[in-house]
């Protein structure tokens, strides 16, 4: 007779977790419910989440506004084939997210996840030129430390062996341009003797490549896995022009930090504005605050009316069949409806310069290398990975996660944080480093 195994056993035996080495001996933490900024496990133990889930739990765990959209919308109608009707919420959310971005980009095809809205995106992109008759137009430039997402291309994007190596032949048609962080100090934060590549040597790269070649160049306005790095002022601007000089598009990967993360609606508005917005934005993380997969790629209408030319279809060629699910879609508009009624992209700017300036006290101790951040998006670039780890595990034994990408502590919270939790977040984090540090350095 079977015997019932413990989730323990379960997940030791059977789960295949993402991202994450196979011999880890650490005891995983098993999350059995969530309130507000906390999370609890199994033993009762509550933890603060300084990094929001996947930086996704935007507005919180169990917020009964979502909660309700969620169970009403799945009772009523989970979902339907968008290929061949439409949905209240998915038509409202379309809606909703075209009132919120700057004309001329108002129509949105829905994916489910960041990775998803990657290859659709890039799709689209070289479908269009496709269409305009401009076939050679292939390539797709990204920053060389970007991430998009997992799939073939979405890893195509990157240079990063660590996602690369091993994974068979990646799709052709991609280049990267330098990452605009200090190429001198290899920091993320720019100091005033900083050299940080832009405009100039990405023209250089166009012209060696060959403008006529190609398609779009895909950026995230700040790079979250590739350690929170926050380009200078201006780059998304310079990319714009580029663009605009050489018929290129410009695809904003907003994934990580749509809806209020930054501490403005969209990433790329800290750069740009409704004259000069990108022809294409993804979105995913914050669009359901977690609460289900989801993503959008918003999309010029003037791109999206061209697809009627398509000679093999007279529409998009793609799709995914829980894309735009129902469900997920009520369960957005209730996100978008908390974001705006308690006015969370303001909390997020105010949040984010509390911990901010708490967490740059960090810097004075040897085994911190970097501390910046934009909104509430803010890392912690340790000396090593080593350090980050121990870092991080010290300071979950104290009752406070955060995410470790590479030496960078991730610190994300829902923007929902109180001022009270972000300052006690802060210090459990201070103790941590310092532990850590003077271990390291005695
Ligand atoms: N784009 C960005 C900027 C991301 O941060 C991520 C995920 O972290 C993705 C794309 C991929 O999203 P997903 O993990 O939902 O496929």
């Amino acid at each position: 007779m079977n015997r019932a195994l413990t989730v323990r056993e379960a997940d030791r035996q059977h789960l295949w977790h993402p991202w994450s080495p196979l011999d880890s001996n650490h005891e995983r933490l098993v999350l059995v419910e969530g309130d507000g900024s906390h999370v609890r496990d199994d033993h009762g133990r509550t933890f603060l989440d300084l990094r929001a889930g996947t930086l996704n739990a935007t507005v919180g765990y169990s917020h009964p506004t979502v909660v309700q959209a969620l169970s009403h919308q799945a009772g009523r109608l989970m979902t339907w084939d968008l290929a061949e009707v439409t949905t209240l919420p998915a038509a409202e959310l379309a809606h909703r997210i075209a009132s919120l971005l700057p004309p001329p980009l108002g129509r949105t095809l829905f994916c489910n996840s960041g990775s998803e809205a990657t290859e659709a995106a890039l799709k689209i992109a070289r479908m269009w030129h496709h269409i305009e008759g401009c076939d050679e137009r292939m390539v797709v430039l990204s920053y060389a430390d970007g991430y998009h997402g997992a799939t073939a291309a979405a890893i195509a994007t990157t240079a990063a062996p660590f996602r690369r190596e091993g994974t068979g032949p990646l799709p052709n048609g991609y280049a990267h341009l330098a990452t605009p962080r200090c190429a001198g100090c290899a920091s993320g934060t720019h100091h005033e003797h900083c050299r940080v590549p832009g405009a100039v040597e990405w023209e250089e790269q166009i012209l060696a490549i060959g403008p006529e070649n190609i398609a779009a160049v895909l950026v995230e306005p700040v790079l979250s896995v590739g350690g929170v790095i926050v380009p200078p002022p201006g780059r998304l601007h310079d990319l714009r022009a580029l663009c605009d000089r050489y018929g290129m598009l410009l695809i904003v990967d907003e994934v990580a930090t749509g809806y209020g993360r930054t501490g403005r609606l969209f990433g790329f508005e800290h750069d740009l504005n409704a004259q000069a917005a990108p022809d294409i934005v993804t979105t995913s993380k914050g669009l359901t605050g977690g609460y289900a997969p989801l993503a959008a790629v918003t999309v010029r209408d003037d791109i999206y009316s061209a697809f009627a030319r398509d000679p093999l279809l007279g529409g998009l060629r793609h799709g995914h069949t829980t894309g735009g699910h129902a469900t997920a879609c009520a369960a957005a508009l209730a996100v978008l409806d908390v974001i705006e009624r308690d006015s969370l992209v303001a909390a997020a700017a105010d949040r984010g310069s509390q911990l901010l300036a708490l967490l740059q006290m960090l810097t004075e101790c040897v085994g911190v290398r970097d501390v910046r951040g934009r909104g509430l998006m803010i890392g912690v670039e340790m000396a090593s990975i080593e350090l980050a780890e121990q870092v991080s595990r010290a300071a979950q034994d104290a009752g406070v996660l955060v995410r470790g990408f590479g030496p960078v502590l991730t610190v994300a919270p829902p923007l929902t944080i109180s001022a009270d939790e972000a300052r006690m977040g802060a210090e459990v984090l201070t103790d941590a480093v310092r532990a850590a540090t003077t271990v390291a350095v005695a």
